[in-house]
């Protein structure tokens, strides 16, 4: 099937992550959509059923814009860990338990860091992958993939962002994307995407808008 644009009008973010949402609102923000979240419209949060990010991206964006009659927007993210056979990975919220705690998720990293002997950096390659989904109500889906590519350091540091950024350093940094304002992390100083998501949005940007 032809790679479709996204005509101007209603978008709808489908996630009820807050960072997520704060991240791809200002993404899409130059661009003139009128933004609906998933949470304003009270639409429920399906279960993250699939085994790849990109059937879970497809699974939220479809629930929302069949739901809305309204083209939808789904990301979906983790933070995988090579020596850790690429976990969390689909399951980077899950391992931050019903209360969402990232200090209990980023501990269990390092703990299964240390049980393979991982000390060096080397040993310690990290990525976050982001996959946004478009889905539109007629069931057509189209999927854009960004990954960033680095280490997973110990211990956390920083306060900015959210979720594992305190642990990853990307390739060529020493400060961790925690230790990063947003500007910083989602955009290299030539202009050039970095966080997974800037560049699964750059990928959406020139293809989808
Ligand atoms: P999702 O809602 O299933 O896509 O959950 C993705 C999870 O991956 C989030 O809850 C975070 O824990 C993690 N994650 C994704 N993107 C980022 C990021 O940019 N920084 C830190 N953690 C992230």
């Amino acid at each position: 099937m032809s790679q479709r644009k996204l005509e101007p009008g209603k978008l709808v973010l489908a996630s009820h992550n807050k960072g997520k949402l704060r991240e791809i609102e200002a993404m899409l923000a130059p661009f003139g959509y009128e933004v609906l979240s998933a949470g304003d419209l009270n639409l429920p949060e399906p279960e993250e059923t699939g085994t790849t990010f990109e059937a879970n991206a497809a699974l939220k964006a479809l629930a929302a814009a069949k739901a809305t009659g309204l083209p939808a927007l789904a990301d979906d993210s983790g933070f995988c860990v090579k020596a850790l056979a690429d976990d969390p990975g689909i399951y980077s919220a899950r391992w931050a338990g019903p209360d969402k705690d990232f200090a209990i998720a980023m501990q269990k990293v390092e703990d299964g860091l240390q049980a393979t002997g991982a000390i060096n950096a080397a040993d310690r390659s990290a990525y976050f992958v982001a996959v946004l989904c478009v889905a539109w109500p007629d069931g057509h889906t189209q999927f854009y993939r960004g990954e960033v590519h680095g280490t997973a350091v110990w211990p956390p540091r920083g306060l900015e962002g959210f979720g594992y950024d305190p642990i990853f350093a990307p390739e060529g940094e020493t400060r961790t994307f925690g230790e990063m304002g947003k500007d910083e992390k989602h955009i290299l100083a030539n202009g050039e995407p970095l966080s997974h998501r800037a560049r699964a949005f750059a990928l959406f940007k020139s293809e989808c808008l």
